[in-house]
C-alpha cells in the first residue's frame, strides 16, 4: 500500500488504455491509462499509443493528490486520535510493537511513528528512508508521467482528481478497529512489495477483476475482516473517479484528457467502466500500435526479433591480469577455464588508455567512453577544502552497462565494480565494492554489535545483511584454498599474510557472486576481482628478468622462485573462479573475461616489483566465448572503450552515439545494432550518498598499494 505502485506492461500484454467519450458529446476525450501495481524492480516501458495519447492531452489527470508529494515529502498514513493522544495509547500494545517491528524491520527509523497534530497520528516515512528499502517514487507510473508533463517546454496542468486529505477522511470513516489494523499491516505488507507480476498480468487480461484484486492484496484475504471494510472503500473511490471523469467530459470545449487509474478501480462490475457505461458514456481499447517507448529516447525496437537468440551475459573484471603470464601457463594446461573460453572463442590483448589507472579504466569497461567522457578521472579527487575525496558512484556521468541493460527490462546483478558505491537502483542486485573490506564490518564481527552504522552499501536492502556477512565473516569457497598456503620460500617483504588476504576477499566477492547468480539468474552479471593487481604489485619482480631493473632485486633463487610460483598459483585460482561464476552460462550465453591493463618491471614503495605506468603496461586482457563469436579467434586487440558497446550489441540493444567505444571486430555482425543519441540524459538513481564507513579504509589500502600519497 505504500511502496508499489510501479507500473508495466510487456510485449504480449494488451495495451491497458481506454478512451472515454460522451456519443452524445462535443468530441471530447479522457485517455484513461489502467495501471497495475507491479513489483518496483520493473521498468516503466510503454507503448507508443501510451506516449501519443498522453502528448495529446492537455492536462494529466491523477486520482489523488497524494501522487505529487511522493517524489520529495513525506507519505504516511493518519488516524483520528483524541487531542494529547498518542500512537502508543491509540493502537493496542500487540499491534503497536508490530508496527515498531515492522517499521524497524524495513530499515526505518520508529520516531517515524510521531504525533504531528494534536488531532491525527501519522506515519511519516522520508522518501529518503525508504529509499533504503529499495522504493523508488520515480519508477511509478504516476510520478513518472507527473515528471514528464512538467518537464516539458508548455508544462501540462496536473489536476487531482481528489485531494488526498478526502482520501483520508474515507479511511477514517472506517471503524476505529478496523483503521487500527490497516494501518499497522500497511507496514507489514510494504515488505511484501514483490507482487506476483505473472498472475496479476493473467487476471488483467481476463478482465478479472477479483482475481487481479486477490494478486494485489493478496494479505488482505488472510484478514476476512477487513474485506468487507476494504470493499466499501473502494466502491467510494469508484464512485469519486466516475463522477470525475464525467465532469471531466462535460467541462464545456473540445478537448484531450490523460487519466492515470489503478485497475482494480477500473474493472468488475462496480468498476469504474461499469460505473460509466451505466451513465451512457463509451469506452473503447485503444489498439496496441506495436514497440515501446522506454525512458531513454531510444527509437522504438524492431518488431521483429533478430535472429539470434539473446541469452544471458557474464563478464568478469580481473584488475592487472596479462597475458605475459596467462600465454604460458595455458600452454601448460594450468588455466583450464580461461583455456576452454579461448577455445571456444576469443583470446588477445584488450587496449587499454593513459595514465593507466584501474578506476578511470573499469569505467570505460563499463560505459563504452573515455575517463573525459565518464567522468572518473582516477582514484581520488581534491575538494575545494583541499582534501582527498575518493571517486564515488556519483561522479560517474555516463551510464553504465548495467544501468542501461536494467532500463530495457532485463535483471542486471553487479559485484564490487569499481565507483558503485552509493548502489543504484538497478533491476536486481548491487553489491557496491565499499561493500567489502571495513574495519566496521570486521568490529561489528568481533563485537557483535548491531548498531553499528555502515551505511548502505547494497541494493536492494535485503541482500545487505547477506552481502557484509560474508565479507565480515570471510565466507570463501569450499575446495579453493588459499595458494600460498604450502609456499615456503617467500621473502619477508612480499608480506605472505597480506596476499593471503586477497585472496579471502577475491573468495568472497566471488561467493557472494554465486550467491546472487543462483538466485537471480540475471541476464547480466558483473563481478570485479582485485586479487591479481594486488598480488602481482608485491611478486612481479620475481618473473621479470633482473636486467629490467635499475638496482639488484633483493631476492635469493628460492625466494625468486616462491615468488613467481605464488603468482602463477593466483592466476591458477582466479582460473577456478571463473570456472564456478561460468558453469551456469550455457552456449547461448556470452562470457567475457577483460582486465584493464598489464604488469611491468617497475620500483613500487621501494620495493623492486612491478608497476603499471608505461606503454609496457597498457594491454590487458580479453577472454570471451558466445554466439556469434568464432573459435579460436584473436581479438583484434579492441580498445576497453569497446567492451560495453560490444556487449550491447550482443544483446540487441542499441549503442549510444556519444560512446567512444565501437563493437570490436572479432563479434560478427549482429544483424542490425541500432543507436540512439545518448543514454545519459536520464538521471541515474542512486541511495543516498552517505559515507559507507568504508572510505578510509579504502584510503588507506590505496596508499598501501602506492596509488595514492
Ligand atoms: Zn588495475
Amino acid at each position: 500500500m505504500l511502496f508499489a505502485t510501479a507500473t508495466a506492461c510487456s510485449a504480449s500484454d494488451p495495451l491497458p488504455l481506454w478512451k472515454l467519450t460522451d456519443p452524445g458529446g462535443n468530441g471530447s476525450a479522457v485517455h484513461v491509462l489502467a495501471t497495475v501495481a507491479l513489483s518496483q524492480t520493473e521498468r516503466l516501458r510503454f507503448d507508443p499509443a501510451v506516449m501519443a495519447a498522453f502528448e495529446a492531452s492537455g492536462r494529466l489527470v491523477l486520482p489523488n493528490s497524494a501522487v505529487l508529494s511522493k517524489q520529495n515529502a513525506l507519505i504516511g498514513w493518519k488516524a483520528h486520535l483524541a487531542e494529547g493522544d498518542n500512537l502508543a495509547n491509540w493502537l493496542t500494545p500487540e499491534l503497536f510493537s508490530a508496527y515498531v517491528e515492522a517499521v524497524g524491520r524495513a530499515g526505518l527509523p520508529s520516531t517515524h511513528a510521531d504525533v504531528t497534530a494534536p488531532w491525527f497520528a501519522a506515519t511519516r516515512v522520508r522518501v529518503a528512508d525508504l529509499k533504503r528499502t529499495g522504493f523508488a517514487p520515480e519508477r511509478e507510473f504516476e510520478v513518472y508521467f507527473a515528471h514528464l508533463a512538467r518537464e516539458r517546454g508548455e508544462p501540462k496542468q496536473i489536476l487531482p482528481l481528489e485531494e488526498s486529505a478526502t482520501s483520508y477522511d474515507r479511511s477514517v470513516a472506517l471503524s476505529r478497529e478496523i483503521q487500527s489494523q490497516v494501518m499497522q499491516r500497511a507496514l507489514i505488507d510494504s515488505e511484501r512489495a514483490r507482487i506476483d507480476l505473472p498472475r496479476a498480468m493473467q487476471a488483467w487480461r481476463r478482465g478479472d477483476a477479483v482475481a487481479l484484486d486477490d494478486v494485489l492484496r493478496a494479505t488482505d484475504h488472510a484478514h476476512p475482516e477487513l474485506l468487507a471494510s476494504r470493499r466499501l472503500t473502494i466502491e467510494r473511490e469508484n464512485a469519486r473517479l466516475a463522477d470525475g471523469l464525467e465532469k471531466l467530459l462535460a467541462e464545456p470545449g473540445v478537448h484531450q484528457d490523460f487519466l492515470l487509474a489503478d485497475a482494480r478501480n477500473l474493472l468488475g462490475e462496480a468498476g469504474v467502466f461499469a460505473l460509466l457505461r451505466e451513465r451512457g458514456l463509451q469506452l473503447t481499447p485503444v489498439e496496441r500500435r506495436g514497440g515501446y517507448a522506454t525512458p531513454y529516447p531510444a527509437p522504438p525496437l524492431p518488431e521483429t526479433e533478430t535472429s539470434r537468440q539473446h541469452g544471458r551475459v557474464l563478464l568478469v573484471g580481473i584488475d592487472g591480469a596479462t597475458l605475459r603470464i596467462i600465454r604460458p601457463l595455458l600452454e601448460t594446461g594450468r588455466l583450464p577455464w580461461l583455456a576452454a573460453i579461448a577455445r571456444a572463442g576469443t583470446s588477445g590483448n584488450l587496449r587499454s588508455h593513459q595514465p593507466i589507472y584501474s578506476p578511470r579504466i573499469w569505467n570505460s569497461i563499463a560505459t563504452g567512453k573515455a575517463p573525459e567522457n565518464h567522468g572518473v578521472e582516477g582514484f581520488t579527487f581534491e575538494d575545494e577544502a583541499g582534501k582527498q575525496r575518493l571517486y564515488l558512484s556519483v561522479h560517474r556521468k555516463a551510464h553504465a552497462l548495467w544501468n542501461i541493460v536494467s532500463a530495457a527490462g532485463k535483471k542486471v546483478a553487479v559485484v564490487n565494480w569499481w565507483n558503485t558505491y552509493p548502489p543504484e537502483v538497478v533491476n536486481g542486485v548491487m553489491i557496491s565494492d565499499h561493500a567489502k573490506p571495513t574495519r566496521l564490518a570486521e568490529l561489528r564481527n568481533l563485537t557483535g554489535a548491531e548498531t553499528l552504522d555502515e551505511g548502505t552499501r547494497v541494493f536492494p536492502a535485503h541482500w545487505h545483511p547477506r552481502a557484509v556477512g560474508v565479507f565480515a565473516n570471510r565466507l570463501g569457497i569450499p575446495g579453493l584454498d588459499d595458494p600460498f598456503l604450502g609456499n615456503l620460500g617467500f621473502a619477508e617483504w612480499m608480506k605472505k599474510e597480506e596476499l593471503s588476504k586477497r585472496f579471502r576477499d577475491d573468495a568472497a566477492t566471488a561467493r557472494i557472486a554465486l550467491e546472487v547468480e543462483a538466485e537471480l539468474r540475471p541476464d547480466l552479471m558483473m563481478v570485479f576481482l582485485p586479487g591479481i593487481d594486488r598480488v602481482s604489485h608485491r611478486l612481479w619482480g620475481s618473473v621479470e628478468t633482473p636486467e629490467r631493473y635499475a638496482k639488484p632485486l633483493d631476492m635469493s633463487p628460492l625466494q625468486r622462485e616462491a615468488g613467481r610460483d605464488a603468482l602463477h598459483a593466483y592466476y591458477a585460482y582466479s582460473d577456478a573462479l571463473i570456472g564456478l561464476l561460468s558453469a551456469s552460462y550455457g552456449e547461448d550465453d556470452l562470457v567475457v573475461v577483460v582486465s584493464d591493463h598489464g604488469f611491468e618491471a617497475g620500483s613500487h614503495l621501494g620495493d623492486l616489483t612491478g608497476v603499471h605506468a608505461s606503454e609496457a603496461a597498457l594491454d590487458g586482457i580479453l577472454f570471451a566465448r558466445g554466439p556469434g563469436i568464432g573459435p579460436g579467434s584473436d581479438t583484434g586487440t579492441p580498445s576497453v572503450n569497446d567492451v560495453a558497446p560490444t556487449i550491447l550489441a550482443w544483446l540487441g540493444l542499441p549503442l549510444g552515439k556519444d560512446m567512444d567505444g565501437r563493437v570490436a571486430s572479432f563479434l560478427e555482425p549482429p544483424q542490425s545494432v541500432t543507436t540512439i543519441a545518448t543514454y545519459d540524459t536520464v538521471e541515474i538513481e542512486r541511495l543516498e550518498v552517505a559515507p559507507s564507513g568504508s572510505e578510509e579504509e579504502i584510503l588507506d589500502q590505496l596508499r598501501a598499494l602506492g596509488y595514492i600519497d
